[in-house]
């Protein structure tokens, strides 16, 4: 990674999805001593199969899984926008607050997920697909411009991200070697335990996957993403 990148916000839907799809990442960036923040737009009030629990119950639940999550990776800063969970809409409001926490933290390296239709259905989640692509138009031009959401100013000044990385595991452009944190991702995982009934085959699946995207480059574990280098 390059040396100028020294502030990372990753920015995903739901409490978990950094830890599946850059957790690992995460754990090398802040190991190398930069400075990490995670931004999650919903409060995952949908996902859970106990017919007993309660959105709001649900929600609290989960910012408590995700703030021990970065916790365990080294993640200082936790912010949740509050959208409903399955229910994310590209709207104003949810481009406004997503530039508005671009300017706030400054990130030189944004981290999101793929904006398009893949057919990993898990990853490729309707959420995951519309804060993708809401991220990916913030970065550019929304955060940047100071004539984009006035009524961010002066709080919160125009800023512009270097580059992004796009959570996408075909055939992508970086495939980044984790086997040195892996057991902390898993570690990190592990603490959304509201979202497992059987950690012990999700652990599998997570190693089986990261293993795949190393082969090829022959590392143990890997994650992988496209990278986009703004000018
Ligand atoms: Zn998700």
């Amino acid at each position: 990674m390059a040396d100028k990148i020294e502030r990372v916000l990753v920015i995903t839907a739901h409490p978990d999805d950094s830890e599946f799809g850059a957790g690992g990442t995460v754990a090398k960036i802040v190991k190398e001593g930069r400075e990490v923040a995670y931004c999650i737009v919903t409060n995952g009030n949908k996902g859970s199969s106990d017919r007993t629990m309660t959105p709001d119950r649900l929600a609290a639940i989960r910012a408590e899984e995700q703030r021990n999550a970065a916790r365990v990776l080294g993640v200082e800063h936790v912010t949740f926008l509050g959208y409903p969970d399955g229910e994310v809409e590209d709207t104003r409001d949810l481009r406004r607050d997503v530039s508005r926490e671009i300017r706030r933290f400054r990130p030189d390296l944004v981290i999101c997920q793929n904006p398009n239709r893949t057919y990993n259905l898990g990853a490729s989640h309707r959420d995951h697909r519309t804060v993708g692509g809401v991220v990916l138009d913030c970065v550019y031009p929304l955060a940047r411009d100071h004539m984009a959401f006035p009524e961010l100013l002066p709080e919160f000044e125009p800023h512009k991200v270097r580059e992004v990385y796009v959570m996408q595991w075909n055939e992508p452009h970086i495939v980044n070697d984790i086997t040195d944190v892996m057991d902390l991702k898993i570690k990190a995982l592990a603490c959304h335990a509201s979202q497992f009934k059987d950690f012990a085959a999700v652990e599998a699946r997570v190693r089986a996957r990261s293993k795949e995207l190393g082969a090829s480059k022959g590392y143990a574990y890997a994650e992988a993403f496209d990278r986009i280098v703004m000018i």
